[in-house]
């Protein structure tokens, strides 16, 4: 599939090619996908032309670098050079290109906080801001001090020895409206989980454990600063089980880490990251609960240290066909939830919609657990599953036993590549076929609409539920 020449990249429908929220991917270039950009970096090319030297970079400097072909951002004090990447950014050169020679932290932060750039570009990186002192006034005005810069030695509490392969430094690169701090270690696979930050008035202190010693920065700040711990938080999880739910989607079963509490609520998404041939790449997840049938869960399992995912696996898809070949007892990592799905919504309701496609159903697992079992005013759910084939409907039996054993639950199967023998609904999302399946029972009931899918199909959906004269405050879509 990746060799057909015909075929442009990302196909037309794929969920690569758009993205809402005014955010858009563009397609890439036949050999311009993630994969082959990993190939590339792998290559041995000399990505940054410096053939591997990395120097400091001055504002000046970065500024001069702001043309396609010779394009520098700096992300958190690091400084890449990102015209080898341009025809692989899913953004497009032109988002790109909107932080060309300047501090693209800001811009990077707002739109894909979650992609792990230092993995992604670590070929690219042609080294740190030059640290230009910047003369600002102590908040006693009783002398002038230097911001950015390494801190002398004798201002740095540590209690381990200096010699040693862990002996951490720390220094610090400061921009308008921002203060990174960065603590180098030898150390490899330093996690959240030692690090203890405070922040009190003018006091900043940061421990950290290293080793069985504890290393700290305690720094007088001369000026007020808002804290901003960004960057998602991993756990590394291990793979519990793997089942088949259909011919290419699998329930993934993963225990939480010993001491992590973690439940991700109804609606929310967490990023899960694997190393693909060295590289780290990550992608969104939706956990779903076990089952929809409460007497099929496992009695054991308590809930808050499982997290389960319905996953399809894309046999060229870069995520998934790595996460398939992960064997039981393999970890990994889950970040922190996302997701802007707010429960309060189901205050009160009376009649809910769900309008899902393939594994835009994942989202719906866990508002139908929570929706009927918990909503004592909810009178009518009402569930229309888009998919291919009947292989390819995610959890029909279990479906199909829940409305026989709650009479306010509707369940509508639509196939848009049906066998002759489905007598079913078949076709797309359409205004006839939407028209018929939202008529409210009630009138002026609390109604609430939740749709997810590949990104057209829930773009046409919103369109196609506004001209039915739905509220944007009745609808819910999920995406990125
Ligand atoms: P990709 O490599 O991105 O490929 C995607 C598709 O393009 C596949 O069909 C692949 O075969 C095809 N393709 C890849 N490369 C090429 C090429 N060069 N030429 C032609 N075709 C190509 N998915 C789930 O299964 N379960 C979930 O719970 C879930 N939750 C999500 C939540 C959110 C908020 C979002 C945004 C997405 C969610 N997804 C979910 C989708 C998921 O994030 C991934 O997009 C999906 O798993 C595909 O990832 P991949 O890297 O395997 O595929
Ligand atoms: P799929 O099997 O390719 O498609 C499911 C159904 O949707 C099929 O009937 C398909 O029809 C139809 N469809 C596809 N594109 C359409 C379009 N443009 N307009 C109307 N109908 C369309 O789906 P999938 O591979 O499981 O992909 C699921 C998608 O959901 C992915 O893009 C994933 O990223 C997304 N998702 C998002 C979230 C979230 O945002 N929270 C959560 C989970 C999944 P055809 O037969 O014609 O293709």
């Amino acid at each position: 599939m990746l060799n057909v020449p015909s075929q442009s990249f990302p196909a037309p429908r794929s969920q690569q090619r758009v993205a809402s929220g005014g955010r858009s991917k563009v397609p890439l270039k036949q050999g311009r996908s993630l994969m082959d950009w990993i190939r590339l970096t792998k290559s041995g090319k000399d990505l940054t032309g410096l053939k591997g030297r990395l120097i400091e970079v001055t504002e000046e400097e970065l500024k001069k670098h702001n043309k396609k072909d010779d394009c520098w951002i700096c992300i958190r004090g690091f400084v890449y050079n990102v015209s080898p990447y341009m025809e692989y950014h899913p953004g497009g050169e032109d988002e790109l290109m909107r932080a060309a020679g300047s501090d693209g932290t800001e811009l990077f932060d707002q739109v894909h906080r979650w992609v792990n750039y230092e993995s992604m570009l670590k070929e690219c990186l042609v080294g740190r801001m030059a640290i230009k002192p910047t003369v600002l006034k102590d908040y006693r005005e009783e002398e002038k001090k230097v911001l950015n810069g390494v801190l002398p030695k004798s201002q740095v509490t540590d209690t381990l020895a200096k010699e040693g392969p862990s002996y951490p430094s720390y220094d610090w690169f400061q921009t308008d409206s921002l203060v990174t701090i960065a603590i180098y270690t030898k150390q490899k696979d330093i996690n959240l989980d030692s690090i203890i930050v405070d922040h009190q008035n003018d006091s900043f202190r940061a421990e950290t454990i290293i080793k069985d010693c504890l290393y700290l920065i305690h720094i007088g700040l001369s000026h007020e600063v808002q804290e901003d711990f960004s960057g998602l938080y991993y756990r590394k999880c291990q793979l519990i089980s793997k089942e088949d739910v259909t011919h290419d989607t699998r329930l993934f079963c993963l225990m939480l880490p010993p001491s992590t509490h973690l439940q991700v609520p109804i609606g929310q998404h967490v990023y899960l990251k694997l190393s693909v041939t060295g590289t780290e790449i990550v992608k969104p997840y939706t956990p779903v609960s076990g089952s929809l049938l409460t007497e099929f869960k496992e009695p054991v399992l308590p809930n808050n240290k499982y997290i389960y995912f319905l996953i399809k696996i894309y046999p060229t898809g870069l995520f998934t066909s790595e996460l398939d070949r992960l064997q039981i007892g393999d970890f990994v990592s889950v970040s922190s939830p996302e997701g802007n799905f707010k429960i309060s919504k189901f205050q009160e309701l009376e009649e809910l919609f769900l309008l899902a496609a393939g594994t835009g159903f994942t989202p719906m697992v866990k508002i139908l657990n929570y929706a009927l079992t918990d909503i004592p005013s909810l009178r009518k759910v009402k569930l229309m599953f888009f998919n291919k084939t009947e292989d390819d409907i995610i959890w029909r039996s279990q479906l199909e036993k829940l409305a026989f054993k709650d009479k306010r639950l509707d369940v509508e199967f639509v196939l848009s590549a049906p066998t002759s023998e489905w007598n079913g609904k078949q076709g797309h999302i359409s205004p006839a076929l939407l028209s018929e399946f939202l008529k409210r029972n009630l009138d002026k009931s609390k109604v609430l609409v939740c749709i997810c899918g590949p990104v057209p199909f829930t773009e046409q959906g919103v369109r196609l539920l506004h001209d039915l004269n739905f509220s944007k405050n009745e609808i819910h879509s999920f995406t990125a």
